[in-house]
């Protein structure tokens, strides 16, 4: 039987993260489910994961830590010495919104350290041991390594209470652009995906808001969008479906996105 492909997702207990990794446990993947402090919601993934077909171990890691990244890393490295997918989901809310001409330090060292230098650096870690295994299993049947990180429409939406919030988002367009050109020559392709407003734990506290955007028609597809809906986005990429595409950006908006007359 072939072994399972084994999945890296932060912040894999709740919301998008769950449904990546319950859509990922239909393909058969091991998941690696990270989470920071919710060890129920965690487990609750993991029974949702077996349940999908796949696998899997829950993990926590503070993704802003240098030490716990390791651990996560070697955790995945421990089930069958590979990593074929990484996909940065953990991140987080500002703790306060604030205007910002107010928004102080505090915050926005918080926030960068978990939804930017955390993806990044632990980007960088799979993408060294993705390199290994792309070198040691060189003229075999190549299962090609692949790395996805989950911005936001906060990527280019300036929304002035929580400028570290969508600075953070941004800057993971970048990540993106730059593992996508250092890693293609191994094979190792990188997207983003940005999904619009989902039905989360995150967007819940500002639920009636997004209810009145979403009778006003503020994107196309007036729905809130699903953990699934971004879940279905990442499994594609993960059957392979886009050899010839690196650095893409899928946007899971309802066509928020576009710009209309
Ligand atoms: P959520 O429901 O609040 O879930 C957050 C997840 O991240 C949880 O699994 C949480 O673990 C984990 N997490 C938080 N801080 C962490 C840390 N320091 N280290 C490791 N894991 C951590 O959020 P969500 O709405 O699913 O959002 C997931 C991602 O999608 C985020 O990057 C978010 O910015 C992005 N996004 C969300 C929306 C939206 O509308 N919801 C739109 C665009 C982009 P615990 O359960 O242990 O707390």
């Amino acid at each position: 039987m072939t072994p399972r492909p084994v999945a890296i997702v932060s912040g894999a207990s709740r919301g998008i993260g769950r449904g990546i990794a319950v859509a990922l446990a239909q393909l058969h993947y091991f998941v690696v489910i990270n989470y920071s402090d919710n060890l129920e919601a965690a487990n609750q993934c993991l029974s949702l994961v077996r349940a999908a077909g796949g696998d899997g171990v829950t993990v926590r890691a503070d993704i802003s830590s240098p030490v716990d990244r390791a651990l996560l890393v070697a955790t995945a490295l421990g089930i069958a010495n590979r990593i074929d997918l990484l996909v940065n989901n953990a991140g987080v809310a500002p703790s306060t919104r604030a205007d910002v001409l107010d928004a102080d330090e505090t915050s926005f060292d918080r926030l960068i350290d978990i939804n930017l230098k955390g993806p990044y650096f632990l980007t960088q870690a799979v993408a060294r041991q993705m390199i290994l295994q792309v070198q040691q299993q060189a003229g075999a049947d190549l299962r090609h390594p692949q790395i996805v990180t989950i911005s936001s429409i906060s990527a280019y939406t300036a929304s002035i209470n929580r400028g570290d919030y969508c600075i953070s988002k941004a800057g993971l367009g970048m990540l993106t652009a730059l593992f996508a050109a250092r890693l293609a020559k191994y094979g190792i392709n990188v997207y983003e995906i940005r999904p619009g407003i989902i039905a989360t734990d995150m967007t819940d506290a500002v639920k009636d808001k997004y209810d009145a955007m979403i009778d006003q028609g503020v994107w196309p597809i007036q729905r809130w969008g699903l953990p699934e809906d971004v879940g279905r986005a990442v499994a594609s990429i993960a059957r392979g479906d886009f050899p010839f595409s690196t650095g893409e950006v899928f946007n899971v908006d309802g066509g928020f996105h576009l710009r209309t007359l």
